[in-house]
């Protein structure tokens, strides 16, 4: 195809990928090259490039503009594009085949400013780091007031937005401004040595210093910080692979390591921090920490010359403002000698730099980008730094991992990043690699496996590295416990309590009592301190801290508490809780059990308010909070989007501890009524909580279902409940719930959330359709979805990671649930080993409707064993099978079978290698089928001969209302004439 008429026909498709980021960044790369190239004229640029006018408005005059100049034009522009776009917005689109040659025009030119145009992609990149220098330059010279250089820094640019700013301003001002700016620029590259051979050869100090840092940050990262804190645990013992995925391009095969800063899924290039997301406990620490260990080791991650670990955690005891400079030495590694030298060698070499920050959404301050700087020697507060550094307003070009719990990180922080990847927790084999990891005894770890698979409830919570760790740490507990063995998570927290207080009470006498009471004052005190913690966004705490709430070195030796890990070693003996959940249980323990809270706590706790109004004095973390009152106010709202994941998993231990499963434990440690109120108290915040989503359902429009789309708290209230084990209170909670549809896409639904979904649905009283798409159900949260499947009469589990293994238990279970009609399974990992259980579902259910099973790897084997049910079936109205393998003989298979069925009226077979013989056997089928109303073949391989069949088919069906044949091998004039024959043909 012409270039013209891809520009054309592709219009609306180039156009999303342009603009729909919302930044005008690629438009502005295609414009860059285009002007390099001498496509567009300097006033075609001013005349796309409008102040105040709308990104698709400058998009769609750009493309006009090219359409109109020609093909030469539209070829260059399609190859910018091509250039410019990230791989997963190009898809979909093509690009044109002429080859052009977008090599810079290094010709001499004759004026600056000519330079300046013909070079503009590069200098663009250039400019990067020493726009500030090239407008003092140019202030100097007199060619610039400062109010020109204040409209090139305005803060709502991006950096490479003021160095295009900077060159169209310098444009304006004539041949002379041009030369100063390219003299500043080839000086800049050129002091001394030429540029690539400073590269080989880092000063000597450098590489003391490298040496120095790699072996701080292998001493830092090669034993785990558990809960055993006792026993020194090797990473390389224990490391276990976790799974990870990217969180917008699903494409992508499984992750490794070094995919995290590789080019995969890259959504921002201009950006430079990725983003490490996961639940809390999903091990996100423990990723950093192996990343940093293979990287000191030579293993991994070799491009970067040098890695700077950071904790937002310890960051947040920072109280000085500083330098980028100072951060770095002064919490990675100091340099011994020639600081100011190493410190230009890293701003020389952004690129071969990584910095990591673990738990920005431990950081006090929530991120901005309000307040801007841009010079690595300003001093700042650690937090402006940090979001500075995310931006790229400082230090550009040094990648950045940070990682974050996904409900901390707020859509601005979205905005900068280069991608994110998700932390899904261990896959199945993974639970087994690690308990066998765990336990070097193998009849040791075959009980423990054999004792989580026994309980599918607690194998669902072990994709929790977190809690696997706890699980398989009390092996002895769970292997003892039979009947009563753990169901929630607050089970678990509870058996790690008891193991750890038991096992310091074998060094004493038991006396005789129950294990809590026996230690009730140590749980106490340490929920105390996890409580104010909690309120105060303090994870860090100083001796000062222990002493108000007075924790012993008693206490500190339970190993709930362990000593700080802090490289500055500024802060002398500090202590934190071993894992942040710890400190969220101690806290619900505290609220349980102390009868100080003032009564507002549990209301306040599940409104998720900011705790800090509530009775209890405030009686330390000095350290933590400002003093005066005009700052904690400020320090308090940043801080609220901190702490609310904290307050979820509080409320949902203090709805787990309240569960009358536990009463017995509270007998002697507190009275009775008290606790029975304070479970009255959370059974109607939860349903008040439940209430309050349901209220948010919008009237259905007429005609149409009654939907609700659930948001992001209605998971954390479903497991609340879950973790009451009441039934009761869920039923009573769901029985006011009445829509027809219930969707909860993008909800980071794992297993641990789909048995806490099924236990709570299980109460509705109609049916439902249940929308589960892109989340990380997997097989296992399948099997834990099970129990609700008989109010179900569609399940939407796009995008899941689910295998044949999951559809085998899926199917074994519906085929029994009278209500079940429709089952949308796109992009999950099926291949022709489930056809059999499809075939067999569709042969058993007589009211099944709509199958679709997009984007899997079925190829025409499967096909025809699908074929064999669809004989059988008299019911289904839509089959979807895109994007799978089937070809002429699966199409054969399907089409013969579909021939009789009175009931089908969509099938779609679109991109699935079908050529003219697959087209054959569709219009036998269209001459005998009477139901069919919509055929789609697009992204295939029918040639002429095939439409022709249809075509025939056609004349003898008056049912078929559409055939779409986009996008196969027909020439342009072929599907023109074929249009002609038979208007039904969408090409
Ligand atoms: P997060 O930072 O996501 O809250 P952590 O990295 O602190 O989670 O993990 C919590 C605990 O889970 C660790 O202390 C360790 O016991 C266990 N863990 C996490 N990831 C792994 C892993 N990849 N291999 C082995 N154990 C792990």
């Amino acid at each position: 195809m012409l270039a013209e008429e891809l520009v054309l026909k592709q219009r609306t498709k180039i156009l999303h990928a342009l603009c729909s980021s919302g930044s005008a960044e690629h438009l502005e790369r295609v414009l860059d090259i285009l002007l390099a190239q001498g496509a567009l004229i300097w006033e075609d640029y001013q005349n796309i490039q409008v102040p105040g006018r709308t990104l698709y408005t400058n998009a769609r005059q750009l493309l006009d503009l090219v359409y109109t100049k020609g093909v030469d034009t539209c070829g260059l522009f399609l190859h910018a594009l091509k250039l410019v776009l990230p791989e997963a917005q190009a898809v979909g689109l093509s690009f044109s085949e002429s080859c052009s040659n977008l090599e810079e025009n290094d010709e001499c030119q004759s004026t600056s400013n000519q330079t300046l145009l013909a070079q503009r992609p590069s200098l663009v990149h250039k400019l990067q780091g020493c726009v500030d220098g090239v407008l003092e330059a140019l202030l100097d010279s007199g060619h610039f007031s400062s109010a020109d250089c204040d409209e090139v820094r305005l803060p709502i640019y991006t950096p490479t937005q003021q160095a295009r700013r900077l060159l169209d301003h310098v444009r304006s001002r004539g041949d002379l401004a041009a030369s100063v700016l390219l003299q500043y620029i080839h000086q800049k590259q050129e002091p001394g040595l030429p540029l690539n051979q400073r590269e080989l050869t880092p000063p000597k100090e450098f590489l003391t210093y490298q040496k120095k840092l790699s072996s701080s940050v292998s001493a830092q990262s090669c034993f785990l910080s558990t809960y055993g804190g006792t026993s020194h645990m090797s990473l390389d013992d224990i490391y276990t692979d976790g799974e990870l995925e990217l969180a917008e391009v699903n494409a992508h095969g499984p992750l490794g390591l070094e995919d995290i800063v590789g080019l995969a899924g890259i959504v921002n290039e201009e950006a430079d921090t990725v983003l490490v997301s996961g639940e809390a406990g999903s091990g996100k620490s423990t990723l950093l920490q192996r990343l940093h260990l293979l990287w000191a080791r030579a293993l991994a991650l070799q491009d970067f010359l040098l890695l700077f670990p950071f904790s937002c955690r310890r960051l947040n005891s920072e109280h000085n403002e500083l330098s980028v400079q100072e951060l770095l030495f002064q919490h990675c590694c100091w340099p011994d000698r020639n600081q100011e030298e190493i410190f230009q060698f890293i701003l020389d070499r952004p690129h071969q730099i990584l910095f990591t920050f673990d738990g920005l959404d431990e950081l006090k301050q929530s991120f901005t980008d309000d307040h801007r700087v841009c010079c690595p020697t300003q001093r700042a507060p650690v937090h402006v730094l940090l979001f500075n550094l995310i931006q790229g307003s400082l230090m550009k070009g040094v990648q950045k991992v940070v990682t974050s719990r996904s409900e901390a990180v707020s859509p601005l922080l979205k905005k900068h990043l280069r991608k994110e990847v998700v932390l899904k927790g261990f896959s199945p084999a993974g639970i087994d690699c690690f308990v066998r990891k765990h336990h070097r005894d193998p009849t040791v770890a075959a009980k423990v496996l054999e004792s989580m698979q026994a309980n599918t409830a607690l194998l669902g919570l072990c994709h929790s590295p977190v809690l696997c760790w706890i699980v398989s740490q009390c092996h002895k507990e769970l292997l003892g416990c039979g009947e009563g063995s753990p169901k929630t998570i607050t089970d678990v927290y509870l058996m790690i309590l008891q193991h750890f207080l038991q096992h310091q009470s074998l060094l004493k006498s038991t006396m005789g009592l129950g294990w809590l009471q026996e230690h009730l004052k140590t749980v106490l005190l340490l929920g105390q301190l996890a409580f104010e913690g909690i309120r105060s966004t303090c994870y860090i705490f100083s001796g000062t801290d222990l002493e108000a709430c007075s924790v012993t070195e008693k206490d500190i030796c339970m190993v709930f508490l362990i000593k700080s890990k802090d490289m500055s070693s500024t802060h002398s003996k500090c202590y934190e809780f071993s894992h942040v959940t710890l400190q969220c249980f101690f806290a619900a323990l505290f609220i349980v059990l102390s009868s100080n809270t003032n009564r507002s706590v549990i209301p306040k706790l599940f409104e998720l308010e900011n705790m800090r109004e509530t009775g209890l004095t405030r009686v330390c973390f000095g350290a933590c909070l400002p003093s005066s009152d005009q700052q904690q106010q400020a320090s308090e709202k940043e801080s609220k989007a901190a702490e609310t994941p904290n307050l979820q998993i509080t409320a949902m231990f203090v709805s787990g501890l309240l569960s009358q499963r536990h009463q017995n434990l509270w007998l002697h440690c507190c009275p009775s009524a008290a606790v029975e109120k304070k479970a009255r108290q959370v059974a109607k915040c939860l349903s008040k909580g439940m209430q309050k989503h349901f209220r948010s359902i919008p009237q259905p429009v007429q005609g149409e279902k009654k939907s609700m789309h659930a948001m992001p708290d209605f998971v954390w209230l479903i497991k609340c409940l879950y973790e009451m084990q009441e039934s009761q209170i869920a039923k009573d909670a769901m029985s006011k719930l009445e829509v027809d549809h219930l969707k909860l896409t993008y909800c980071n639904i794992g297993p641990v959330e789909c048995t806490a979904l099924a236990y709570v649905l299980q109460h509705l009283r109609n049916p439902v359709g249940l929308q589960l798409d892109n989340n990380s159900v997997g097989d296992v949260g399948v099997e834990q979805l099970l129990p609700c499947m008989h109010i179900c009469n569609s399940l939407y589990l796009r995008n899941n990671n689910i295998t044949d293994e999951g559809i085998h238990k899926l199917i074994a279970k519906v085929i029994q649930c009278d209500s079940f009609q429709k089952i949308a399974l796109f992009n999950n990992k099926l291949t022709d080993a489930c056809m059999q259980d499809f075939s067999y579902l569709l042969k058993t259910k007589q009211v099944f409707i709509s199958l679709r099973l997009g984007n899997n790897n079925i190829t025409a084997e499967g096909a025809k064993q699908l074929a064999e049910g669809l004989k059988a079936n008299q019911t289904l109205a839509y089959l979807g099978l895109w994007g799978n393998r089937i070809g002429d003989a699966g199409t054969e298979a399907l089409a013969s079978s579909l021939e009789k069925s009175n009931s089908l009226v969509w099938l779609s077979l679109v991109g699935n290698g079908v050529g003219s013989a697959g087209a054959c056997a569709l219009a036998n089928l269209i001459r005998k089928n009477t139901s069919l109303q919509e055929l789609w073949l697009t992204e295939n391989c029918i040639t002429r001969m095939g439409v022709e069949g249809l075509i025939q088919a056609l004349k003898h069906n008056t049912y078929v209302t559409s055939v779409w044949l986009r996008n196969n091998d027909l020439s342009l004039e072929d599907a023109e004439e074929m249009k002609q024959l038979e208007s039904r043909l969408i090409f």
